[in-house]
């Protein structure tokens, strides 16, 4: 469970820590730890992560998880002995459930709590956010995702593009990556970049790539160029939220900007040739599967994504996009 890596703050070179005699200078570079938390979703290892970033001076958390997943979290901080009120702040990069459904408790207790201008008044008042995944989730809901309640809203702090956060030591720059969601944030500390649901759904070791067009934000065009935004960072570590590190960015931006375009030009073509919802449901996911086998995934991981990226909703997603298109006459 969970991985380990150390890397230098922002702006610092990799030089190695050295230490020297006692009556001579002794020199610690600042340096990070990144710990990995899985969440265990639905018992399910490697579906939903929480990132515990530690620096010189304290510790920030990267994604909350669901509250359905909030006494596993609070387990994996209790086991390092972190007392969840001390942490300097809660970062979400989004509002989706499976990313920041527990960031209320953390608010709650003091913890600052910072979102996406657009998606702050949401983390205070969840009532419309909750009505819609009801829609989505119905009589799974609670279980899936647990209880989601109004985080108090002096401890919801928005963030903007661009802006620097100065956090536990850490240097964590704030990236404006829009299209999985239009409230997005990627957070960059050092070379590393978590990069919540900007670069799909991909487990460890495995190829096979699940392209985040959930509805109703997904923008094949904005997904794009925040891919393109990405790469111009020349990161040495992407950190998706589904799941863990991914030291290879260049060739996963690649090879999911490609999962992109295939995906949603897949259904647009169904859908310009007429075929219902319904049908489209079926058809995408026959797409998917047929593009996991080919990539190798094994047949009992297909479950953990259609836990956290399931392909009914991605369909839609992409449906959704598509009507905007045709409405706005692209
Ligand atoms: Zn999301």
């Amino acid at each position: 469970m969970g991985c380990r890596g150390n890397l230098p703050g922002a702006g610092e070179e990799s030089t190695p820590q050295f230490s020297l005699d006692s009556d001579r200078m002794t020199r610690q570079p600042p340096v990070m730890e990144i710990e990995t938390i899985d969440l265990r979703f639905q018992g399910r290892v490697h579906a939903i992560a929480a990132y515990l970033v530690s620096g010189p001076g304290g510790r920030v958390l990267i994604e909350t998880g669901p509250e359905s997943t909030r006494e596993i979290l609070l387990g994996e901080l209790a086991q390092r002995s972190i007392d969840p009120d001390r942490l300097d702040a809660v970062l979400v990069t989004h509002i989706h459930l499976d990313h920041s459904g527990a960031a209320w408790w953390f608010a709650s207790r003091g913890v600052p709590v910072l979102v996406h201008p657009r998606g702050a008044k949401h983390l205070v008042d969840p009532g419309r956010l909750v009505e819609s995944a009801r829609m989505v989730y119905g009589d799974r809901f609670d279980d899936l995702w647990g209880e989601t309640r109004s985080a108090p809203e002096e401890n919801v702090r928005a963030v903007r593009d661009g802006e620097r956060l100065d956090l536990g030591g850490l240097t964590i720059e704030v990236i404006e990556s829009p299209g999985h969601a239009f409230h997005h944030h990627c957070f960059r500390i050092g070379d590393a970049l978590f990069a919540g649901d900007a670069v799909g759904v991909r487990l460890p070791g495995e190829d096979y790539l699940s392209v985040t067009s959930a509805p109703p934000q997904f923008h094949r065009k904005e997904t794009l160029a925040t891919l393109d935004a990405i790469e111009r960072l020349q990161v040495k570590t992407l950190y998706p939220t589904h799941f863990g590190e991914v030291d290879d960015p260049a060739s996963h931006l690649a090879a999911y900007s490609e999962a992109v375009e295939v995906s949603t030009e897949f259904v647009c073509d169904r859908l310009a040739e007429g075929m219902d919802e319904g049908s489209l449901r079926v058809a995408y996911q026959a797409f998917q599967l047929e593009r996991a086998f080919r990539s190798g995934l094994p047949r009992d991981l297909w479950e953990t994504f259609t836990l956290v990226n399931g392909t009914d909703m991605c369909a839609d997603g992409i449906r959704l996009y598509w009507e905007r298109l045709e409405r706005e006459g692209q």
